[in-house]
């Protein structure tokens, strides 16, 4: 087994998390890392990998152990799918989009303020999700992205879901919905209206899971992108979908809450790609050794170029896990202005140098390194998705450090005259 990208005694991690990281990491070094070319190649979904995840629990990682599951918050779960994203990013994307399912519907809305009426009618639902994720497999998706300003948080969701008898009639459309036509659930983002002629707003942002099976769901589009190609990001359309009552997955009006409180809710796309910053370097010390397997061993580390790129390498690599570890280990709810700040610089740091590794590591190691046989033309590729990732994309995240920096709340400037 490949050493931890964290280790237990320098990182002060439990037994616990040391527990499920080796869990995630024997698991994907053994069967993720061989089938990733093959994923990556059809660009089709990593179906055996989920029948793996179900089978060793981690399906169930953020499910509370009160139903069955590791119970793990958001730095063990951080901490745990890196090492999947280390041998198949796509697996760690998509794994977070499931997951997150988990994590949005339990300590975190634990942690917000809600009346008892709201809890035990939570608790009652969410206990149906945990037990289809645990006894069945079932796979749930994050679909939130429109193509408009709802996705980065600056507009009301326009996939709508009208209030009816029992339930809600849900209309909308999803782009680059990660698992679709493989996820058996849809954890759909939309703006509860109480009439057709009603226009939604953030406020009232409900958060339903959609039957992939139900009458007007459908999927469509084709899937052919540069990186994360088994992720199978397709569109999703909903025509008329009737979705129960007990398909909810927060309360009413509750998200908003959650997105304001909890932020860090948004930094879970980044261990997919703190693990390919990890293999790629990991990569290009074997290539340098000539330990790479499948390849003629030979050695190109006595080279004084080699070794300064290497340490270079080696330097992006720390800063980047050092900003990270420190912001995932802050998360929790109502985070001060400093620790916002600090998980905005960790996931810009993240998504910008993981590709940065991968590009260095494809200088570094030379021509031969980047044959499509081998694993480091697919992190590079990979790695350049991160910071595309809403809503917290690179852009969004030097725009909102840049404002925080230089205002203080309430702060407005005199008008240009
Ligand atoms: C491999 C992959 C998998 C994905 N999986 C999922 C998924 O499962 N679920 C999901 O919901 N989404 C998913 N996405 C979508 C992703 O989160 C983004 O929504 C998508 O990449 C945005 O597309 P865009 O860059 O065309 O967005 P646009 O909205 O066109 O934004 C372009 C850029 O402009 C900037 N921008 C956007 N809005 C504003 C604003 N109001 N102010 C200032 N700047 C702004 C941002 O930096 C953004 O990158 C996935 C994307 C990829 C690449």
């Amino acid at each position: 087994m490949d050493k931890l990208i964290f280790q237990k005694k320098e990182w002060s991690l439990t037994n616990e998390q040391v527990g499920i990281c080796e869990k995630a990491n024997k698991l994907a070094s053994k069967n993720f890392a061989r089938r990733a070319f093959k994923y990556d190649t059809e660009a089709s979904f990593p179906t055996e990998n989920y029948e793996d995840l179900f089978s060793s629990g981690l399906l169930g990682i953020c499910v509370p152990k009160k139903y069955g599951g590791f119970g793990a918050d958001l730095k063990t779960y951080m901490l745990a799918a890196s090492e999947i994203g280390r041998y198949c990013g796509a697996t760690a994307l998509t794994f977070n989009m499931h997951v997150s399912s988990c994590l949005w519907t339990s300590f975190l809305v634990d942690d917000l303020k809600l009346s008892k009426k709201l809890k035990d009618e939570h608790e009652a639902l969410r206990k149906e999700h945990y037990r289809r994720i645990i006894n069945e497999g079932k796979v749930y998706a994050q679909p939130f992205s429109e193509g408009s300003a709802a996705a980065a948080g600056f507009k009301a969701f326009g996939t709508t879901a009208l209030k009816v008898s029992n339930g809600w009639l849900v209309n909308g459309k999803k782009i680059f919905a990660s698992l679709s036509g493989h996820a058996d659930f849809y954890g759909v983002l939309c703006s509860a209206i109480k009439s057709k002629s009603d226009v939604g707003s953030r406020k009232n942002t409900t958060y339903l899971a959609v039957p992939a099976t139900a009458e007007g769901v459908s999927v469509e589009g084709s899937w052919d992108p540069l990186g994360m190609r088994g992720t199978v990001s397709r569109t999703l359309i909903f025509r008329d979908v009737f979705v129960s009552e007990n398909e909810k997955l927060m309360p009413a009006g509750v998200y908003p809450q959650a997105a304001k409180r909890w932020p860090h809710m948004f930094m879970t796309l980044t261990p997919a790609y703190i693990g390919i910053a990890q293999a790629a370097f990991d990569f290009t010390v074997k290539y340098l050794r000539g330990e790479v397997s499948g390849v003629v061993p030979v050695k190109r580390r006595m080279y004084p170029t080699k070794q300064l790129s290497v340490a270079q390498m080696k330097i992006i690599l720390e800063q980047t896990k050092a900003i990270w570890f420190q912001a995932i280990s802050e998360a929790g709810p109502d985070p001060t202005k400093e620790s916002l700040m600090r998980a905005y610089v960790a996931q810009y740091t993240v998504m910008e140098n993981s590709n940065k590794l991968a590009q260095l590591a494809i200088r570094t190691c030379g021509g031969q390194a980047m044959l499509k046989s081998l694993p480091l033309e697919r992190l590079y590729r990979d790695s350049r998705c991160g910071s595309l990732m809403l809503p917290w994309t690179a852009e969004l995240c030097l725009d909102k450090l840049g404002k925080s920096t230089l205002y203080e709340a309430n702060e407005k400037d005199e008008p240009l005259s």
